[in-house]
C-alpha cells in the first residue's frame, strides 16, 4: 500500500488555555491600548516586553506590530539614512530587503553557501560597501556567528539580526539576536509564538532602544515602559524622532505571556520532529542534508533539503510525486516565485547582478514547514514518502 500523509503544514497548535483567559481579561477591560493603564497598573505590553528582554538576556525590548515593522525601526534607530546601502543575505524572505526598502535604502546580497547560511568570504569581499548588515537566520540557520562579528568588527560593520526563525535558539549558548547591535523577532502565526501578527526588537544600546520607542509611536509616554532606558535616554530625541506608529496592543501581548514561557519546551518538541526527519532522510542517494554544526541550538521549526545539481524538471517531479502523497514541499528555484519562495532576483525594486553560487543552491532548495500539530510518527511517515520519491525519481 502507499502510504499519504493527511496532516497540514499550515496547522499550528491552538492558543493555550491561559492565554485566551488573558486575552478575555484585557477585552473585558477595554483597555486594549497599550498606554491605555489605570493608575499604578502595568499594562500587559510593558510586561511582555520585560519578560522577553529577560528571556535573551537583554537591556531593553520594544514589542512592535510586526516582525518587518522592527526590522525598519532597527534600520531607522541605528541611522541608515534614504539612499545608504545595506548588506544582507541573497536567500531570505521578502520583509527582510522590505525593510530596507521601507527605508529608502539599497539592499546589497550576500551569497549564500551550502549550509543555507551568509557566505562570509563574500561577505569579507563586499563589507566595505555598507556600513551596516541586515543579517536573516533564515530557516533557523545560523552562520558562525563569532568569525561574522570579527569581520564585523574590522570593517566597522552595524550588525542587525533577523532572528524571525531563530527565537529561542542560539550560537555557542548565545541566544539569536544577541549577538549584533539589534535583534529582531516576528510573533506571526507561522514562528515561534502566536500572535498573529507581532514582534519584538532588543538591544543593549540605551541611545538605540530610546529612538525605537518613540518611533514605534509612544508619544510622550515612554516612561510607561518596562525595558526602555530612563528619560536622560530621551531627553535630546524625543524632539528629533518622528512617530512611525506600530506599537503592539495589549491583546496580542496577553496572548504572548503565557506562551513565552513555554518556548523552551516549544523548542525541544520541534527539535524532536527535526531528528526524526533527518534520520529518516539520511543516506538518500542524490540529497543532502545541512549539516548542523554543535555550536549551533536549534530551532527545527522548518526541515531544508538540497538536490543539488539535479535538472529543473526532475526537481518538479519530486515536488509534484510528494504533494500527491501530501507532502507539501516548496521549492525556492522555480522560475517564477509562489508563495513566499521569492528570491533576491524576484525583488525588482532592489537592483542586483547575478549570483551564480546563490542560484545553484536555491536550484537545489527543498523546503517545509514542520508545525508542531505534526507527531514525531508524522515526520517520520514524512520523511519515508520523500526517501521513496526522492529515490525514484534519481533512479528513474
Ligand atoms: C516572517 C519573517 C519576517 C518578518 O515577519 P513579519 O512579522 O511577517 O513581518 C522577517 N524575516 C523572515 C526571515 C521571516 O520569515
Amino acid at each position: 500500500m502507499t502510504e499519504r500523509f493527511t496532516g497540514s503544514f499550515t496547522q499550528q497548535e491552538p492558543i493555550p488555555d491561559a492565554a485566551i483567559d488573558a486575552a478575555m481579561a484585557v477585552l473585558k477591560s477595554g483597555r486594549l491600548h497599550r498606554y491605555n493603564t489605570a493608575p499604578g497598573e502595568h499594562g500587559e505590553t510593558a510586561l511582555l516586553e520585560q519578560e522577553f528582554a529577560a528571556e535573551v538576556g537583554a537591556k531593553y525590548c520594544l514589542a512592535v506590530a510586526s516582525g518587518g515593522y522592527a526590522l525598519a525601526t532597527a534600520l531607522r534607530a541605528v541611522g541608515v539614512a534614504p539612499g545608504d546601502a545595506v548588506l544582507t543575505n541573497a536567500f531570505t524572505l521578502a520583509p527582510v530587503p522590505g525593510s530596507i526598502a521601507a527605508v529608502g535604502a539599497v539592499p546589497v546580497f550576500v551569497d549564500v553557501t551550502e549550509a543555507l547560511t551568509i557566505d562570509l568570504a563574500d561577505l569579507e569581499a563586499k563589507a566595505d560597501q555598507a556600513k551596516v548588515l541586515l543579517l536573516s537566520h533564515m530557516r533557523g540557520h545560523s552562520c558562525d556567528m563569532d568569525a561574522l562579528m570579527e569581520i564585523a568588527a574590522r570593517h566597522g560593520l552595524t550588525v542587525i539580526e533577523d532572528c524571525a526563525h531563530t527565537m529561542g535558539g542560539g550560537w555557542n549558548n548565545v541566544p539569536s539576536g544577541r549577538h549584533g547591535v539589534v535583534g529582531c523577532y516576528s510573533t506571526q502565526t507561522y514562528k515561534h509564538l502566536n500572535s498573529g501578527e507581532g514582534g519584538f526588537l532588543v538591544t543593549d544600546d540605551a541611545q538605540i532602544a530610546a529612538r525605537a520607542v518613540m518611533l514605534s509611536g509612544s508619544y510622550m509616554l515612554f516612561e510607561r515602559h518596562l525595558a526602555a532606558p530612563g528619560p536622560e535616554a530621551f531627553e535630546q530625541i524625543r524632539y528629533e524622532t518622528p512617530n512611525i506608529s506600530g506599537r503592539m496592543d495589549n491583546l496580542r501581548a496577553a496572548i504572548l505571556r503565557p506562551q513565552l514561557q513555554h518556548l523552551k519546551k516549544q523548542v525541544d518538541r520541534w527539535n524532536e520532529r527535526y531528528h526524526v526527519l533527518e534520520d529518516g532522510l539520511r543516506g538518500v542517494p542524490g540529497l543532502t542534508l545541512v549539516e548542523r554544526p554543535e555550536a549551533e541550538q536549534i530551532v527545527g521549526s522548518s526541515f531544508q533539503f538540497l538536490l543539488l545539481g539535479w535538472d529543473a524538471q526532475k526537481v518538479q517531479e519530486v515536488v509534484r510525486r510528494c504533494a500527491d502523497r501530501g507532502v507539501e514541499l516548496k521549492w525556492f528555484g522555480a522560475a517564477e516565485p509562489v508563495a513566499f519562495t521569492s528570491r533576491y532576483d524576484s525583488w525588482r525594486y532592489a537592483p542586483s547582478t547575478p549570483l551564480p553560487q546563490t542560484d545553484r543552491v536555491l536550484a537545489g532548495l527543498l523546503d517545509m514547514r514542520v508545525p508542531l500539530t505534526f507527531s514525531p510518527d508524522d515526520c517520520a511517515l514524512i520523511a519515508r514518502i520523500i526517501r521513496a520519491e526522492v529515490s525514484a525519481v534519481y533512479q528513474g
